[in-house]
């Protein structure tokens, strides 16, 4: 145990907040919810518990310490227990804000303050960084240093990162131009499609089919030009300054474009755009949606008989709550001719992604991907849907290390093959997997 830090968090919680805090009347009705305390029972790894500790903290009657920071490290800021309290308590907000007063007691370590700072906020960091990736998938160097004589060489966090990696693909979806994909036949709008950071890097396909499903239904998709990361992981590591930043540049970017709406099609940085206005004064939260609440409004085009398939959906905890979306992408699901759309047992429940959670509590994260893969293999499905790029790579993982027979796919990538035998349907924009 480290040297006890008497620090309050009175300086990052004003009066709302203290208030908020206070909402709390202990029912325990989240406890259910919460991964961290189903997995330990551990009633400091609860949210109430959490709760507790931070109220504790705020009034002087315990310190920012190593326990402390532990029980606030652990939590996956999911907010499964923002749904079921019947007080409305704010969880996510609350342990953002303490993970900024801990984020000053303790400043993060050097390469993660340059993972934050620079190379998540800049696409020619991250263009460096995934073409060394690739590098390093290709040409066998990874297979090298999986193996065991390399562990005692490579650091465990290191291992586990490279494990989960998806393979890296050669070129990332944006041009770094302002582009304008064109709506096939009748027009019936114009949207701008947010491509994110780390996703438009290693999920380039899933923008592709993104833009080809929203083209096809009619709509002209607009790409703006120096898009930069939503800040999520920045807000979730208590970095107010470069969330708010990352948050201005964004809202300067896209209210200068001409769309009636912004569709997003990774959970994790939609729940965080509709949260603008926390950080900084802004209109654009009503013009963002979620690609699967965007479609389900829509009269979508036919869908001709496919192949027969038993499809599972996996809830994001950002869309479902973050967001509140989740009839949805069930319901589009559903609409798709030859589809049967499995249950799956703990849909509701995290995978143990949350950010970058599968690096710093790598053993929790195992612990809850197991449980979801133990629910997966259940559930008899030959595809698994999903709504979030961080949820993907997770589920993808967790399929390739039980060598579980199934695909893992974003929801856009399901439609877009579907649609894809219908004439007249786009190839362009043309990303491909890897
Ligand atoms: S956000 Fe998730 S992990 Fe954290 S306390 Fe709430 S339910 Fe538990
Ligand atoms: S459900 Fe809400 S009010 Fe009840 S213990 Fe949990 S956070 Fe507190």
């Amino acid at each position: 145990m480290g040297e006890a830090v008497v620090t309050p968090l009175a300086s990052v919680f004003d009066q709302d907040e203290k208030r908020l805090l206070q909402e709390c009347i202990h029912c325990g009705f989240c406890l259910p919810t919460c991964p961290t305390y189903m997995e330990n029972g551990k009633e400091m790894d609860s949210p109430r518990g959490r709760l507790y500790l931070m109220a504790s903290v705020l009034n002087g009657n315990a310190p920012i310490d190593d326990a402390f920071r532990e029980h606030v490290n652990l939590c996956l800021v999911c907010r499964a227990c923002e749904t079921a309290c019947p007080s409305g308590v704010q969880f996510g907000h609350l342990m953002e804000i303490t993970r900024s007063a801990l984020a000053e007691t303790k400043p993060p370590s050097f390469f993660e303050k340059q993972l934050l700072r620079k190379v998540l906020t800049s696409h020619g960091w991250l263009s460096t960084l995934f073409t060394l990736t690739r590098l390093y998938q290709k040409t066998g160097l990874q297979k090298l240093f999986s193996t065991r004589p390399f562990d005692f060489v490579v650091p465990s966090k290191l291992r586990t990162l490279q494990a989960s990696l998806p393979p890296v693909p050669p070129q990332r979806f944006s041009t770094g131009d302002n582009t304008l994909y064109s709506a096939i036949g009748e027009k019936k709008g114009t949207v701008s499609l947010f491509t994110g950071c780390v996703m438009d890097h290693l999920y380039p396909h899933v923008h592709a089919a993104t833009v080809r499903l929203l083209t096809w239904n009619g709509f002209d998709v607009n790409i703006p030009a120096r898009q930069t990361c939503c800040g999520a992981l920045h807000a979730h590591s208590g970095d107010t300054q470069t969330t708010s930043d990352l948050a201005q540049s964004n809202i300067d970017l896209f209210d200068n474009t001409v769309s009636e709406y912004i569709v997003i099609n990774s959970a994790g940085c939609g729940a965080h755009l509709k949260s603008y206005s926390k950080y900084i004064e802004a209109e654009l939260s009503s013009k963002i949606v979620d690609l699967s609440e965007f479609l389900a409004r829509l009269e979508m085009k036919q869908m001709s008989n496919g192949r027969v398939l038993k499809v599972t959906y996996d809830e994001p905890c950002h869309l479902l709550h973050g967001q509140r979306v989740s009839a949805e992408p069930k319901s589009l699901l559903s609409q798709i001719p030859g589809v049967e759309l499995v249950p799956l047992r703990g849909a509701d429940h995290c995978c143990g992604s949350a950010g970058r959670y599968t690096i710093t509590e790598t053993e929790m994260s195992l612990e809850l991907l197991e449980r979801k893969m133990d629910a997966v293999v259940e559930s008899g499905a030959n595809i698994l849907v999903t709504a979030n790029p961080g949820c993907q790579i997770q589920l993808a993982w967790g399929v390739r290390r039980r060598r579980i027979e199934m695909e893992v796919l974003h929801l856009a990538q399901l439609l877009d093959r579907v649609y894809s035998s219908e004439p007249g349907y786009p190839t362009d924009p043309t990303a491909k997997e890897n």
